[in-house]
């Protein structure tokens, strides 16, 4: 059976006090282990302090992105290496934010991921298509070749590390949320590519996170598809409250 998996992407937000006081009342209200894997990714300088704080409880901690290169003259990037020595296991890679402000391509990205795979880390692997792109109804061609370009060339096995998070750039931090037929329908097809691509098995056990614009009001009923094993949240994950009222949505 595939993982359910609530994730708050923290962007750029939270210094260390504001990420203090969050992730204290995140430990209160993940006490009980709810349904879903929980995982939170605050920004490079908090990600040594959030996972001392979580290490005694069930909450994960990623990175929000990472270097491909092993280290060396790369001023100002983190390597995989880095994040695993202070305890980070998980990479978030391919946020349409860092496709769009910097640069990112499926070339690099398929880099990234290989990089990530030889560290032995789980990969959050985000995706998803413009507005544009749905508007002319090319958004499961994007889709496709998203995943076929950065995903497609790894072995089945590599795909136990991997999970998907389809996140239409239309519906990030706009307020507009793909409707539940919308994310069900994308991650049906997402998955039939896999299984075309690979095997069925393959493509049963991968978790397909939606995310865009998730919050308590609309989750249980994303969450309630059968082919959406949980979101990526953003803006709602900022908010303790609102974050756990997600989490428990399934
Ligand atoms: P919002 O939930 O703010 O729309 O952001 C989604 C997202 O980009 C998560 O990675």
């Amino acid at each position: 059976m595939r993982k359910k998996i609530v994730a708050g992407n923290w962007k750029m937000n939270k210094n260390l006090a504001d990420t203090g006081v969050l992730l204290s009342e995140l430990k209160v209200k993940f006490k009980e282990q709810p349904t879903a894997e929980i995982i939170v990714a605050p920004t490079f300088t908090n990600l040594y302090y959030a996972f001392e704080e979580l290490k005694q409880s069930g909450i994960k901690v990623a990175a929000q992105n990472m270097h491909q290169a092993e280290s060396g003259a790369f001023t100002g990037a983190i390597s995989a290496d880095m994040l695993k020595s202070i305890g980070v296991q998980i990479v978030i890679l391919g946020h349409s934010e860092r496709r769009a402000y910097f640069g990112e391509t499926d070339v690099l990205l398929a880099e990234k991921v290989k990089t990530a795979l030889k560290h032995e880390m789980t990969i959050i692997f985000c995706f998803g298509e413009e507005l544009e792109d749905r508007k002319s109804g090319n958004h499961f061609k994007v889709v496709e070749s998203q995943l076929k370009n950065a995903l497609f060339d790894l072995d089945a096995s590599d795909w136990k590390v991997i999970v998907l998070a389809y996140e239409p750039v239309w519906a990030i931090g706009t307020g507009e949320t793909a409707s539940p037929e919308q994310a069900q329908e994308m991650h049906a097809f997402i998955r039939k590519t896999i299984a075309d691509t690979y095997n069925t098995e393959t493509a049963d056990e991968v978790s397909i996170l939606y995310g865009g614009s998730v919050k308590p009001a609309n989750a249980k009923e994303i969450f309630a598809k059968p082919d959406v094993d949980g979101g990526l949240i953003g803006g709602a994950a900022l908010d303790a409250e609102s974050f756990a009222a997600i989490a428990n949505a399934f």
